[in-house]
Formats: C-alpha cells, sequence, structure tokens
C-alpha cells in the first residue's frame, strides 16, 4: 500500500517537473521568437541602455526557434558605474552602485557557488558547450574609470571574473580607463576586454560604411595595441540590427551582447546575449542562486 502512494507521489512529482520544464522551454521559445523580431527590425532611438527593448510574449514562435532549443542557463550581468553614489546627477545615480553593495553582490556569487567566467568563455559554452555549470559573467559598459578605483580591488579580493567593454577613442580621456590601468587588469588574468566599438555611436543611425568600420576597426585596433584576442562586442545603447550584427561576425567576434533583458543563452541569440541589470541591493543576485 505504502509502495503505491510512494510510486503516485513519485510519478505526481515528475509529472509536474515535466510541465515546467515545457512551461519553460516554451517561455524561451518566445523570448528568443521576441528577440528575432527585435533582431530583423532595427531598432529606434529608444531602444536605449537606459530605455531597453522588452521581450513581449504574444509572438508566435517560430519554425527556425523551434528547430534548435539548445540554450544554457547563463546570466551576465550588465553594470555601468560602481562608485559611491553622486546624488546631484539622477541619470548617473540611476546607473550607479555603490562599492559597498557591489561588494555584498561579489560575497553572495562566491557564497552561491557561482564560477565567473570571461565573456570568451561565455561565447565558447553559447557555442555548443552546453554543460551545466553554474557559471555567471560580469560585464561594465563603457570603460569607465571607477573600475579601476573600484571594482578591480574588489575582483581580485575575491577573485571574480570581469569583462570590460572599451570605448576604443575614449582610453586615456577624464574619467575613462587608461591604457596602462587596462594592461595591469589583464595581466592579472581577472580581466578581459572586448569592443564598445570606436566613439560610442548608435551603430543603427550609421551608414553602412562607418558601422561596419566602428565594429570591424574596434577589435583590430584594441588586439594590436592590447596584444590579446577582443572575442566579444557590446552594441553602444545597446542598438542593433540584422546587417550590424552580420558586420560583427564577419569581423570575426564570437559573440555580442544586447541589453534585452534575460538570462538564457543560445546559439540562435550569439549576437545578441541578454543580459541582466543588478541595481543597487542584492536582489537580483539572490533570485539568479535561487533559480539555477
Ligand atoms: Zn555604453
Amino acid at each position: 500500500m505504502i509502495v503505491f502512494l510512494i510510486l503516485g507521489i513519485y510519478i505526481k512529482i515528475k509529472f509536474e517537473k515535466t510541465k515546467n520544464k515545457e512551461a519553460e522551454s516554451l517561455m524561451f521559445n518566445q523570448q528568443i521568437s521576441a528577440m528575432l523580431d527585435i533582431y530583423n527590425e532595427p531598432l529606434n532611438a529608444s531602444s536605449t541602455e537606459e530605455n531597453p527593448p522588452t521581450a513581449t510574449s504574444e509572438n508566435k514562435t517560430s519554425p527556425e526557434v523551434e528547430a534548435r532549443t539548445n540554450s544554457v542557463y547563463l546570466p551576465i550581468l550588465l553594470y555601468h558605474y560602481v562608485e559611491p553614489l553622486k546624488k546631484d546627477d539622477a541619470l548617473r545615480a540611476s546607473l550607479t552602485i555603490s562599492p559597498e553593495i557591489f561588494e555584498q553582490q561579489l560575497e553572495l556569487i562566491n557564497k552561491s557557488k557561482f564560477q565567473t567566467i570571461t565573456m570568451s568563455q561565455v561565447a565558447s559554452r553559447v557555442n555548443g558547450d552546453f554543460t551545466k555549470e553554474k557559471n555567471i559573467a560580469l560585464t561594465f559598459d563603457d570603460g569607465y574609470r571607477d573600475f579601476y578605483e573600484y571594482v578591480f580591488p574588489l575582483l581580485k579580493k575575491y577573485q571574480i571574473k570581469a569583462t570590460v567593454y572599451v570605448i576604443y577613442n575614449a582610453i586615456n580621456a577624464p574619467d575613462y580607463l587608461t591604457e596602462d590601468m587596462i594592461k595591469e587588469m589583464m595581466n592579472s588574468g581577472l580581466v578581459e576586454i572586448g569592443s564598445h566599438a570606436l566613439d560610442h555611436k548608435m551603430l543603427t543611425s550609421l551608414n553602412k560604411n562607418e558601422a561596419k568600420r566602428q565594429v570591424t576597426l574596434s577589435k583590430t585596433l584594441l588586439e594590436k595595441r592590447f596584444k590579446a584576442p577582443v572575442a566579444t562586442i557590446a552594441y553602444p545603447y545597446g542598438s542593433f540590427n540584422k546587417a550590424i550584427a552580420e558586420y560583427v561576425e564577419k569581423a570575426g567576434y564570437q559573440a555580442a551582447v544586447s541589453v534585452i533583458a534575460g538570462e538564457q543563452q543560445s546559439e540562435i541569440n550569439r549576437f545578441f546575449l541578454a543580459r541582466l541589470r543588478p541595481v543597487n541591493n542584492t536582489n537580483l543576485i539572490k533570485k539568479l542562486a535561487d533559480s539555477f
């Protein structure tokens, strides 16, 4: 009798689990489908880093998406400033995380047994390594100097890896990282750089040749200057379309990051990987640790 009861409960749990998995996979397909819609249409000026496009769930799943559902749960965090909050600048404050909260986020990442990886490692995972590693990636857009002052010391303290998306023509500019800082951080083995184009122009607003030049030349120049491969790019303002993603692929990048929200990555969105913004608290990291 008890055996049947246990068997019954086991079957019910199994069934529920399968149902959840199906729901999850359906949701992911809808997300990807929404992403593909965004991908195929040029983004307008309102889709910026401050105003990311949101994926809707009304879209029908495309056959292309149904055919390839291999995906990895791999949260990519998107940071801008980590520094003491400047209350006089509302926009900057909205993009800022205080060093104390940032340290709590790093502690939580380690405590939750997340293994941090760089974006070139993310690219390899997305390109066919669908193992169940508990990975997370930290990305910092724009290459501000506060990264060296506040983030790098904490990365060393907690042995956490990060990727910085550098605007090539902003290197050595006031408030931005210097060449020496970047070299020192790369030598630590904890920091990788990616391209954030030449001068942070919205790529979809440029003519074809200029957009191509921003994508291609930034990679070549960064690689020459820092003597390391540049595997990924972050679209300035998160703005891209199909043509731009193709320039990125042709330039030899392995992947690109967008500002579309999500934590599932796949080969399909290799050139517009989803990212999540941890705001000035630890809630997002807690949620990610719980849902892995
Ligand atoms: Zn940016």
